[in-house]
């Protein structure tokens, strides 16, 4: 089924990995911003520095990481946004295989199942929560790259206020770990999951 639709939107032209990939550097280079700048200002005890940036400015991010001096691993994020591309599309191919099962389980006609397709496609709170993925991810490797770049040995896990998950609980119950080792969960920085708010500071 997920052949399907991918055939489907192909003959569409429509490609969410071409898409995707051209988004995705920007998202990186601006959660890399927020999440280096954040390490740097903690471990320095001094304010955020962000410069003139504002979000969505990936030039003056861009500049603003050279000057903050944390650039070292944002390349090797970077390499790798031809994979993400091909995971998250995988992930939306799968999303829409679901609503098109459903549909036919259900023995919607075509144009229903058409419309629960477009919409889910088109949903924007997934989205948002795709470029949201994207920054989140990029700000915890910046983080621990800056933590190791400062010479910062040792993290802890902290989470938010709020319902927090048990591998994310677990996390901030191990305590002190060293940067760049795993938590109990497996992760070495946060996020741990999409909308996980938790992230790692200097223990
Ligand atoms: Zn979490």
């Amino acid at each position: 089924m997920v052949a399907a639709v991918a055939l489907w939107m192909a003959s569409q032209g429509v490609d969410p990995v071409e898409g995707l990939a051209v988004l995705l550097p920007g998202l990186y280079v601006d959660g890399w911003l927020v999440g280096a700048a954040s390490a740097r200002a903690m471990v320095d005890g001094a304010p955020l520095d962000l410069g003139d940036w504002t979000p969505g400015d990936t030039a003056v991010a861009q500049a603003q990481i050279e000057a903050l001096g944390v650039s070292a691993g944002l390349a090797t994020l970077l390499d790798g946004v031809p994979d993400a591309a091909r995971d998250i599309a995988d992930g939306r191919l799968k999303d829409l295989a679901r609503v098109l099962i459903d549909g036919t389980d259900a023995g919607d006609p075509a144009d229903v199942v058409g419309d629960a397709l477009l919409e889910e496609a088109g949903d924007p709170a997934r989205a948002a929560a795709v470029a949201t993925g994207a920054v989140v991810t990029a700000a915890g490797l910046a983080a621990m790259a800056a933590y190791l770049g400062a010479g910062v040995r040792m993290g802890r896990w902290v989470t938010d206020s709020g319902n927090v998950c048990p591998a994310c609980r677990a996390n901030a119950d191990a305590g002190e770990v060293p940067v760049g080792e795993p938590y109990p969960s497996g992760a070495v920085e946060a996020p741990q999951h999409p909308r996980c708010r938790c992230q790692v500071v200097p223990a």
